[in-house]
């Protein structure tokens, strides 16, 4: 159950509501934002009487807690000024990998011309195959946070594995975390001890509930700055790359306050089919993009077939602008100005 406090309620009392459900053999959660304790459902409710500062009880009936919206109704937080979450919409784009300066600099320079505020690009890949390109690393890293310095970018970089937990601190302003790394439960446990959002993106397999868990895996260490990211998810077709659930921003924004940003580059796999999908996402309500763009997909190192190349990137960014009345999120100023 979740117990919200009076805000003015002290250390003392919290710790008196913690040892009575403690008497009864259940282990409490304490949440600062808002001030909450989270209890195991359970028919002995604490008396109202007695703990005068508890504001409201209510049930909590799904498995996934924290980042249910019983807790709260809506997350938003700032990455370097630009708010992400609630009402506000963003667009992330940049290559699959980090190839090259010339490559990130010439997609840096091309962001920062068209307002957008976020580039991606991964400097660890994790490739189906060990024999494919599988990114830069170290080098790779201080590529992308030297273009975005430049352009006045924020970085989202992929995190593949603890042990490079450091280089993704120092590097990055978003940490992302990949449809392969969803279920890495210890991972996601050490994310939440530190101070830096995380995109965490679908499991391939993964149902909502799974994905809410996992995101509860770093909101109970602290972090709260959790941004979900629809992927596409598998299937038995095999003339997709994925199926892009467009219905589940709906779903998910009925179920939890976080945000949630669609990547309809890995949830289709073709560059032909990335447009329709991104406005299928806004209009669906998500909080924002993931795109692969590249200068010339066709040479791209990796996931080269899903790639806009700049002028169906601009052609998106019409789009958009075109649907500004239709899109539930207000559009915000790094990207509303992007395209005329
Ligand atoms: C990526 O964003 O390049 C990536 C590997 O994504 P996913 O984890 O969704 O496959
Ligand atoms: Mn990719």
């Amino acid at each position: 159950m979740f117990i919200l406090l009076k805000e003015n309620t002290n250390h003392s009392q919290i710790a008196e509501l913690q040892s009575f459900f403690r008497t009864l053999g259940l282990e409490t959660y304490v949440l600062q934002n808002p001030l909450a304790i989270l209890a195991p459902n359970n028919h002995l409710l604490p008396d109202r009487d007695r703990f005068t500062f508890i504001d409201d009880i209510k049930p909590i009936l799904t498995p996934f807690k924290l980042s249910s919206k019983i807790v709260k109704n809506t997350t938003e937080f700032d990455v370097n000024g630009i708010r992400i979450g609630s009402n506000h919409a963003n667009i992330i784009a940049g290559p699959c990998s980090i190839e090259s300066e010339e490559q990130i600099y010439s997609i840096a320079k091309f962001l920062n011309s068209k307002e957008i505020k976020f580039i991606r690009g991964g400097a660890y890949k994790p490739r189906t195959s060990p024999y494919s390109f599988r990114g830069l690393g170290n080098t790779g890293l201080k590529l992308i946070r030297e273009a975005a310095d430049k352009f006045d970018l924020s970085v989202v970089t992929e995190l593949m594995d603890l042990s490079l937990l450091d280089e993704a601190l120092e590097y990055s302003d978003i940490i992302q975390i990949g449809s392969r790394n969803m279920a890495n439960f210890y991972m996601l446990a050490e994310l939440g001890k530190i101070n830096k959002p995380i995109m965490l993106k679908r499991g391939m397999q993964a149902n909502v509930t799974e994905w809410l868990l996992a995101a509860d895996y770093i909101l109970s260490g602290g972090n709260e700055k959790v941004i979900l990211c629809e992927r596409g998810i598998r299937s038995f077709d095999n003339l997709s790359r994925n199926v892009m659930d467009i219905g589940v921003i709906p779903l998910i924004q009925s179920l939890s306050h976080l945000p949630i940003f669609a990547d309809p580059s890995h949830g289709t796999g073709n560059s032909n089919f990335v447009n329709q999908m991104a406005l299928a996402a806004m209009v669906a309500g998500a909080n924002g993009l993931l795109v692969e763009i590249h200068p010339n997909p066709s040479k791209a190192l990796s996931d080269g077939d899903q790639a806009l190349n700049f002028r169906q990137f601009e052609a998106l960014m019409n789009g958009i602008n075109n649907l500004k009345t239709t899109i539930q999120k207000p559009i915000d100023a790094n990207y509303s100005l992007a395209i005329q």
